[in-house]
């Protein structure tokens, strides 16, 4: 294929493709191709994957492309091919969750949205990098290496989905799926200036995904355009009785809220709590001006507070790494990829702390200790407990504003993508990237990241955080499609298109 034709396929939305593909006019097969074409050219710069499945992902775009020549029914998204991040199980292919201990796995189950991809005609490229068992905000805690932000190569792509979505931005793959327990899907879509959407929790199935919190873990959908978020988000929501919290409901219609694209009469709320100070001017400057637009578009702009917001990091930083620590003792040496220390003499436990040692880097050690603290005897009421606490007070707020308002907003991130190493020696540095997407996590309700234009500052992209009700993933689609179309009707072109070219 002309370079041209590769980018002019790998340039084009899911939902262009997906049309294309089914009408006959391109192949599974050359979308998958360009594709992978794309990958092997820039993701040595990039970094965005720890697995290409060259091979297998031909197979799956082989396979579609027999099922539309026979006339045989297809899935909604049959040919469009997807970034799969590292925690998600998919039948013998590496599996590593950013985790050296987990080198060499190969899972022998597909995870649940791994199903779901494959029911929508998907092509899985392969896995995508993140921080080890998605603790992070920067990919430097990868234990292969940090990814790089398409913007600015010096800089981190978010965390912990830096892969997926640093392989959306550089046109790597469409769409790829995260995992956001704490915001690791809409700041790394934040900083790098695409769509990430945290959906309700219960929405999308943690069958076969890596458990990190499960109170907090969810799936969702890193694209370009809200209306491909929506289409993958509506491709792999919907309930899975292999997850005990899986929602016995079908998912919000998504798809048709991004088509409506209509905030007439909407009310908004503005997060007291999460503007203003400790924010980058031109993060602030971006926001104001995106509130502007939906006042514009016919919305009603009001203040609410949810001064509880002000304990949500403590209280996650409390309850993550106390789930982490139990979620993460399954990592023994016994059962899952690597082994260490096993001369023939050691015992049980020598095997279990030298494979242990060996096998995690700092930042889960780390989290290991604090959550074992934190649930020891003596401290649980005090810290443990507490948080728990703290946790019904976040939903509280959430409840108390959602009478007032239909959605609510802040920017995404206190800052946009900064240096590598900026915030490596500093954990709580670190940790304060999340101040304002945890809250949505705690609570369990939904929200989106949107790219609202670049810093004056750096020049470096701003996302807008959209916050919804449980189960009114739709609203933030409408809205978000709403801001997206005025943003793209002013700029002539979509933000992403800005990215310097790789
Ligand atoms: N940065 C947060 C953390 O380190 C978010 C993690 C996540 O969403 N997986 O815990």
């Amino acid at each position: 294929m002309s370079a041209d034709g590769q980018r002019s396929l790998t340039r084009s939305t899911a939902a262009a493709l997906a049309a294309a593909i089914v009408a006959g006019d391109v192949t599974a097969l050359e979308v998958t191709n360009a594709h992978l074409a794309r990958i092997d050219e820039v993701d040595p710069a990039v970094h965005a994957f720890l697995y290409i499945d060259h091979e297998g992902a031909r197979a799956q775009a082989a396979a579609i492309d027999a099922k539309i020549a026979a006339g045989e029914p297809v899935g909604p998204l049959a040919g469009v091919p997807v970034a799969l991040k590292d925690i998600f199980t998919q039948v013998g292919i590496p599996t590593t969750a950013g985790s050296r201990i987990l080198e060499g796995w190969r899972p022998p189950y597909d995870s649940g949205v791994v199903d779901r991809l494959r029911e929508a005609g998907c092509v899985i490229l392969g896995k995508t990098n993140m921080d080890e068992f998605a603790m992070g905000s920067s990919t430097e805690h990868s234990g292969y290496g940090p990814t790089h932000n398409p913007w600015d190569l010096e800089r981190i792509p978010g965390g912990s989905g830096g892969g997926s979505a640093a392989a959306v931005a550089a046109y790597e793959a469409p769409l790829a799926v995260g995992t956001d327990t704490g915001g690791s899907i809409r700041q790394p879509g934040a900083v790098t200036g695409t769509v990430g959407v945290k959906p309700t929790y219960g929405g999308v199935s943690r069958y076969g995904l890596i458990a990190l919190a499960s109170s907090l873990d969810q799936a969702g959908p890193v694209a370009r355009t809200v209306m491909d978020a929506a289409l993958l988000h509506a491709a792999i929501g919907g309930h899975d009785a292999r997850d005990s919290t899986s929602i016995a409901q079908p998912v919000p219609d998504v798809v048709g809220a991004a088509h409506k694209a209509d905030v007439r009469g909407l009310k908004i709320g503005l997060v007291r709590q999460l503007m203003g100070e400790g924010y980058q001017a031109g993060v602030s400057q971006r926001f104001d001006e995106a509130v502007e637009i939906l006042r514009e578009l016919g919305a009603e702009v009001v203040e609410v507070s949810c001064p509880n917001f002000e304990y949500a990091l403590a209280a996650y930083y409390l309850i993550l790494p106390s789930e982490a620590s139990s979620n993460l003792a399954r990592f023994d040496g016994m059962r899952f990829g690597l082994r260490a220390g096993d001369d023939g003499d050691a015992n049980v436990e020598q095997v279990m702390s030298a494979t242990r040692a060996a096998g995690f880097g700092d930042e889960v050690k780390r989290r290991i200790m604090l959550g074992t603290y934190a649930l020891s005897s003596g401290y649980y009421d005090a810290y443990y407990g507490q948080a728990q606490k703290v946790r019904t007070l976040v939903a509280n707020d959430f409840a108390a504003a959602f009478d007032q308002v239909d959605v609510l907003l802040s920017p995404t991130t206190p800052t946009t993508a900064f240096k590598f190493g900026e915030k490596l020696a500093d954990p709580v540095a670190m940790y304060l990237n999340d101040i304002a997407t945890i809250p949505v996590n705690l609570a369990g309700n939904c929200a989106m990241s949107l790219p609202i234009g670049l810093a004056p500052e750096d020049g470096l992209p701003v996302g807008l955080q959209i916050m919804a009700p449980a189960m009114a993933d739709d609203r933030m689609y409408n809205v978000g499609s709403a801001l997206e179309a005025a943003l793209v009707n002013r700029w002539g072109h979509h933000l992403i298109e800005e990215a310097p070219a790789l």
